[in-house]
Formats: C-alpha cells, sequence, structure tokens
C-alpha cells in the first residue's frame, strides 16, 4: 500500500500517493506515467513551471504545475518528498528536498514561486516518507551547520547526538512560510519494515543509507538505481 495524506486526499480533484519497494509508483498513478515531466534531481533549489505532459525540464527538483493531467513526481531513498496543493485543487507542487536542499531554500524557494501571484496561506502541503531522527546519523559538522544556518531551535534539528530530524525541520519551515496545512504520510525509510506478508522484502522502502551499508559490507550488493520510489500528484479538470 501507498502513503497517502489526509490533507491531499481531501482534496477531491488531486490524486497522489507515496510509492514504495511495493509499487515504486504508486499503482493507481501508473496510468499517468507517460505525462510525467523529464528532469534530472540534483539536490538543488531550482524549481520549474511544468506547462505541459512529458516536459523536459533539466536539473531541477522542484516542480509547480496549474495544468490538469500531469502527474508531478520526484523520486527518493532517504531523502524528503514533499507534495503541494493549491486548497482548492487548482495548482500543484512537487520537491524533493534531501539535507542539501533543506539547507540551500528548496522550500523557501517553492514558496516564493506559490507567492509570484498568489499565497501559501491558500496551500497545503505533504511530508512523505524519509530517513527518521531515528536512524539518521550524519557528521557533528553537519548538524552544527544546520544549527547555525536555520533559525530553528537545536533540539528540533538535532533531537539525538549526530541525528538530524528532515522531517521536522521540513515541517516548522512550512508552518514558518505559511502554508495552512502541514502533515506527514510514511515512515522511516531506513527502519520501518515491511508489513506486507505478499512480499519478500524484509524492509518496507528502498534506502539509500541501507544500501551503502550492505554494499559496504558486500561489493557484489546492487545499488538503487531503478529502484527509488516515488512520491506523485496530479490534478483533474475540476467541475
Ligand atoms: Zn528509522
Amino acid at each position: 500500500m501507498a502513503d497517502y495524506s489526509a490533507l491531499l486526499g481531501a482534496i477531491p480533484t488531486i490524486e497522489h500517493g507515496f510509492g514504495n519497494k511495493g509499487a515504486l509508483l504508486p499503482e493507481h498513478l501508473a496510468r499517468y506515467q507517460h505525462t510525467m515531466p523529464e528532469k534530472k534531481q540534483v539536490h538543488g533549489t531550482r524549481i520549474v513551471d511544468v506547462t505541459a505532459p512529458h516536459q523536459a525540464c533539466g536539473e531541477a527538483d522542484g516542480f509547480y504545475t496549474t495544468q490538469p493531467g500531469i502527474l508531478l513526481n520526484v523520486l527518493t531513498a532517504d531523502c524528503l518528498p514533499v507534495l503541494f496543493s493549491r486548497r482548492d485543487g487548482t495548482a500543484i507542487g512537487a520537491v524533493h528536498a534531501g539535507w542539501r536542499g533543506l539547507l540551500n531554500g528548496i522550500l523557501e524557494c517553492m514558496a516564493a514561486h506559490i507567492n509570484r501571484a498568489d499565497s501559501t496561506a491558500n496551500w497545503v502541503a505533504t511530508i512523505g516518507p524519509a530517513a527518521g531522527a531515528c536512524c539518521y546519523q550524519v557528521d557533528e559538522a553537519l548538524v552544527e551547520q544546520f544549527q547555525q544556518t536555520l533559525p530553528l531551535p537545536a533540539p528540533l534539528i538535532s533531537p539525538r547526538y549526530r541525528h538530524l530530524d528532515l522531517a521536522a525541520i521540513a515541517a516548522r519551515k512550512l508552518q514558518d512560510l505559511g502554508f495552512a496545512g502541514v502533515d506527514q504520510a510514511g515512515s522511516c525509510t531506513i527502519c520501518t519494515l515491511n508489513q506486507d506478508p505478499a512480499l519478500p522484502y524484509r524492509f518496507k522502502y528502498t534506502s539509500f543509507r541501507r544500501n551503502s551499508h550492505r554494499r559496504a559490507a558486500d561489493p557484489h550488493h546492487p545499488g538503487i538505481k531503478g529502484r527509488n520510489q516515488y512520491a506523485g500528484i496530479i490534478m483533474h479538470q475540476g467541475k
């Protein structure tokens, strides 16, 4: 089962979902796959206006559209996917935000993009499955860089020694940027176990970190190329 947001699920013209190892692209979104923008995610802050199906977007980590029928998506494995929708379902967005994106302000860039001719107060945002504070251990210097760069409480950024809470950082940023609602879907991509007995996997999600540890122990263990999970959102013509 894909993960869903209660906030986005309440908007009638929107379909969305966060994939996992069972279905990297949630099954109900697969029929729109041919409309997905072509893009290369680079942990940057560039947001692209998508105006046509299968648009060539180049290097980009954020996508925005007011056009019905285009499946915006980002690929992740431990990074944060964030999906956005106008509360009336007439515009949507998607962002790939890892620690670099959060530090460099991709959520702020998306908010500025929305605020060109609208207001984040008319929008909601959902944070999908990503590396959780339970597992996301990083260098002490990176924690310090976050705490020195972002105007957020130190324990919110790092609730445990040398661990970052990406979702908490994103949630607080989105609230501070004026979004009308922020929720979360899914759980830690590193440690969440698969609950579906039909699937032959121990873990629910693809995890870059977990895979890296396996590969460090066994260089023949395959990488995660082609196994990232999709967070997708599409709007349909309103009545
Ligand atoms: Zn975890």
